[in-house]
């Protein structure tokens, strides 16, 4: 995913650079670099890690300059592959994969090339290199044309050494305009707070920035006039007392919850829902997570069959959907690339999108007809957390809603609004929790296990625990487990069973009885504090009950907890887990 930083002005570049990289560090964080223009060359600093081991770099002199931090897809996170990569008279950082960079590549080593990283980035600056007469611009069409892929692109070039150059597909690149100064960014958090106007180039589009102002050019190479962006003040979020965001923006889990709830559904949204014969969710990781538990509630309430999808199947599968299918697609950030492709597919297919996002005017937006925004507030943890609960709330109302439209009876409204409140008491468990980090931090590896909605927490809480803690784990269906996984079960692999439906809690506790059996230990997660006496039960901690369906709102506070205090455990950072960035916008 990476994020990229361009900056030319009439102030020193660097500390602008690494304040911009730091803010962008949700994008990718396994090696940091950036590149000054000095004299007729570079002054190039790359690093294996975090931004903050380039703060040495703060005092170098230079006006112009970029910056990347990286999420490695081609080539080892290592000072090697680190951008900015230089070639000739070139310096570039890039966002992206340029997929027949392996083509080029040989191409270019065929021909005499000698390449000194294994990315698909550096084939990039080698033939725009190799292009170039002494149009930057036109070197860089060419360039892009022979690109397959994405790529959001930010340049810097020795004969022009107050100038940055952009390009960009399918990746993010907004450019902003102050007095006396340009920014290229890959979102303008990283410049938050600075004065300016923002230009949000399209695909295909090409910039030309100095200190005297910008100029965006199409695919032709022609000038284009843009529109203004308003982007709001994006906040710069601050710990307060916290030693870490993930635990902040869990304590913003009841405001999120019901500044998500839908307040009213309008004349649009309800025609859409009245065409609904059946419902598509697509979304990757924990958004899939809340489709799974979104499934539940609306096949209970409004009857209508759900299928959930992990997006990246979706695209490329042969999908059955058209006029009476409504396609939910849900992205926190609203630029995961795997969920906009999945989108635009089922838009092709007759199907009506909704885009539910936590991001105003993310580029899901675009490829949807309607879009229901949560009001999670910015998560700066890389692992979700409140924007997940922030989606069922969204999704629950949205259940109910279509029931409603149905002309079902006897919806659990007071539950929904209930539901911040209940939060608030949940959050109290996270206490309980605490304790069970010791002993999950040696554990082989670790079973989440639930029936129904809880089998959709379960799912949540296992992928919680294995971003933060690197432990193997895996949410099962409660009575799957007997079909072989049990196999995998002994006194070195903790338990965690989900119990808040008190219908079906008998038959869940039957395969707490089937692990405890075979010598593991149970850690129980219920709304029912008398299972929390049964002796199978390690340990356990109760959360406030709710309606059955709507209970993983609330029964994943503990295990996101879980997964925090096993992180601190084990001596990780929960807000920056190993080889995870914030927004995938990459396939
Ligand atoms: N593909 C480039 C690399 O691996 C950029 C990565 C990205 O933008 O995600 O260095």
């Amino acid at each position: 995913m990476c994020g990229i930083i361009g900056y030319t002005g009439r102030r020193q570049a660097a500390p602008v650079l690494l304040d911009g990289l730091k803010r962008l560090e949700y994008r990718g964080y396994d090696s940091a670099g950036i590149a000054l223009v000095r004299g007729t060359g570079f002054f190039v600093r790359k690093k294996k890690g975090r931004v903050e081991e380039l703060s040495e770099t703060a005092s170098e002199r230079g006006t112009v300059g970029i910056g990347h931090t990286r999420w490695a897809t081609h080539g080892e996170p290592s000072e090697r592959n680190a951008h900015p990569h230089v070639c000739g008279k070139f310096a570039l950082v890039h966002n992206g994969i340029v997929e027949n960079g392996f083509r080029l590549r040989k191409e270019l080593e065929e021909t005499g090339e000698i390449f000194s990283s294994d990315t698909d980035s550096e084939t990039v600056v080698r033939l725009l290199n190799r292009l170039y007469d002494g149009d930057v611009l036109a070197a860089l069409k060419k360039t892009a044309e022979r690109l397959e892929g994405s790529y959001a692109l930010a340049i810097l070039c020795a004969d022009f050494p107050d100038e940055i150059f952009c390009a960009r597909r399918a990746s993010p690149l907004i450019v902003g305009v102050g007095a006396g100064e340009c920014y290229a960014v890959s979102d303008p958090v990283a410049v938050a707070g600075r004065e300016g106007k923002f230009y949000a180039l399209s695909d295909g589009e090409f910039a030309r920035l100095s200190p005297d102002g910008a100029t965006v050019y199409d695919r032709y190479l022609r000038p284009v006039a843009k529109e203004e962006k308003q982007y709001g003040r994006a906040e710069v979020p601050q710990l307060g007392a916290f030693r870490h965001f993930m635990r902040k923006e869990m304590e913003e889990i009841p405001d999120a919850i019901e500044k998500s709830l839908l307040k009213f559904i309008d004349e649009p949204l309800k025609n859409l829902m009245r065409r609904t014969k059946s419902v598509s969710i697509v979304a990757c990781g924990t958004a899939y997570h809340s489709g799974v538990a979104a499934k539940t509630a609306i096949e209970a309430l409004a009857r209508i069959p759900v299928e959930v999808c992990v997006a990246s199947e979706y695209r490329y599968g042969n999908p059955v959907s058209g006029e009476g299918t409504l396609v939910l697609a849900v992205s926190q950030s609203g630029e995961t690339a795997d969920t906009i492709a999945a989108a635009r597919l089922a838009k092709e297919r007759g199907a009506s999108v909704v885009a539910v996002t936590n991001v105003a005017d993310s580029t899901l937006t675009t490829a949807a007809d309607l879009t229901l925004y949560t009001y999670a507030g910015r998560e700066i943890g890389v692992a979700a957390t409140k924007s997940y609960n922030a989606q069922l709330a969204l999704l629950y109302s949205f259940a109910v809603a279509l029931a409603q439209g149905k002309g079902r009876e006897e919806l659990p409204y007071s539950a929904l609004t209930e539901l911040p409140a209940l939060a608030k008491r949940a959050l109290r468990a996270c206490d309980g929790v605490r304790s069970w980090a010791q002993r999950f931090q040696n554990a082989r590896s670790v079973f989440f296990i639930g029936r129904g909605s809880d089998y959709a927490a379960a799912l949540e809480g296992s992928l919680k625990l294995k971003e933060l803690s690197y432990l193997p784990s895996e949410g099962y269906a409660a009575g799957e487990l007997k079909h072989g996984t049990l196999a995998l079960i002994d006194r070195n692999t903790p338990v965690v069973a989900l119990l808040t439906n008190r219908e079906i809690a008998e038959k869940t506790m039957n395969a707490v009885h089937e692990a405890y059996a075979r010598g593991a230990r149970v850690f129980l997660v219920t709304s029912l504090p008398e299972y929390a006496l049964r002796k199978e039960v390690s340990a356990s901690v109760v959360v406030p009950e709710t309606d059955p369906l709507f209970s993983p709102a609330l029964s994943v506070i503990p295990l996101q907890a879980l997964a925090y205090y096993t992180a601190l455990a084990c001596g990780n950072d929960p807000d920056k887990p190993r080889n995870l960035a914030k927004s995938v916008t990459v396939e």
